[in-house]
């Protein structure tokens, strides 16, 4: 489902990725650890073609991303690819029902004429989804009335209605609170399971790295320091990991 051999990535004199490789296969749930300034956010950009690697083989969701450089073959990989961020990115105004809609969109530019044109069955799946995150019942209410964590759920049923391959993930929990955090990642583990969704998922806690993890890699400085069972992660490596960078382990 993902294959990345070598890539590397650089801004300017920057080499923010140096040859990294990286294998999940369909439904799994790969974490990404690893400080600040490591290059997960970069790996992700260039997983969906946000950001261009500058060398290496990329398939992802059965798409050679290399190759995807006409605009069809972008918007392919983003259909197949869905993103979730740390700042969920959902439209406060609509209600969350639509929030979840929108990820039924492929390359359009205006929602509201679309909205129009869903049909029963996207419904259905839109329902389902807010379902599978603990949230149909404020499936009408205005989205900027719902806390943090239920934001970031309406993002990740927005990620689940595009009925993606992969889902990246980006520090998803990072600004929520541990109980809520472990509920947004639980429901997201899950329901990638259920659909059989890959999931790459940055984070920078190592506790829900072991408890979500099906692996944990770690990176540094652009490489791939070590690729992991939770179970035979090893102290000494995290602490390779986050040397020269305490307070990023939390
Ligand atoms: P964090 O944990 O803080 O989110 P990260 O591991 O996601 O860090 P990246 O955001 O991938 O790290 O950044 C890796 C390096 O790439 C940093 O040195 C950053 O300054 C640089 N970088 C990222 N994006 C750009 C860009 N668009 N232009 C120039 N440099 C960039
Ligand atoms: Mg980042």
């Amino acid at each position: 489902m993902i294959r990345l051999r070598g890539v590397t990535k650089r801004f300017g004199d920057n080499a923010v990725l140096r040859g990294v490789d990286l294998d999940a296969k369909p439904g799994e749930f790969l974490v990404v650890l690893g400080p600040s300034g490591a290059g997960k956010s970069t790996l992700l950009r260039c997983m969906n073609r946000l950001a261009q690697a500058d060398e290496g083989a990329m398939t992802v969701a059965g798409l050679d991303v290399a190759a995807g450089r006409r605009a069809a073959q972008v918007r392919e990989l983003r259909r197949r690819v869905a993103m979730v961020f740390q700042h969920h990115h959902v439209v406060p105004r609509l209600s969350v029902v639509k929030n979840v809609l929108t990820g039924r969109l492929g390359a359009v530019s205006t929602w509201s004429s679309v909205l129009q044109l869903f049909r029963a069955a996207d419904l259905e799946l839109a329902m389902d989804c807010l379902e599978r995150v603990g949230l149909a019942h404020k499936a009408r209410d205005r989205t900027d009335s719902l806390s943090g964590g239920q934001m970031q759920r309406v993002g990740i049923a927005r990620a689940l209605a595009q009925r993606p391959q992969v889902i990246l993930a980006d520090e998803p929990v990072a600004s929520l609170d541990p109980h809520t955090a472990r509920r947004v990642l639980g429901d997201l583990r899950q329901a990638c399971r259920a659909l059989g969704i890959t999931v790459v998922c940055n984070l920078h806690q190592v506790d829900y790295a072991r408890e979500f993890g099906d692996r944990i890699v770690g990176l540094s400085q652009g490489r791939v320091l070590f690729d992991r069972l939770p179970d035979a992660l090893s102290e000494d490596e995290l602490n390779a990991l986050y040397a020269g960078h305490a307070g990023h382990a939390g």
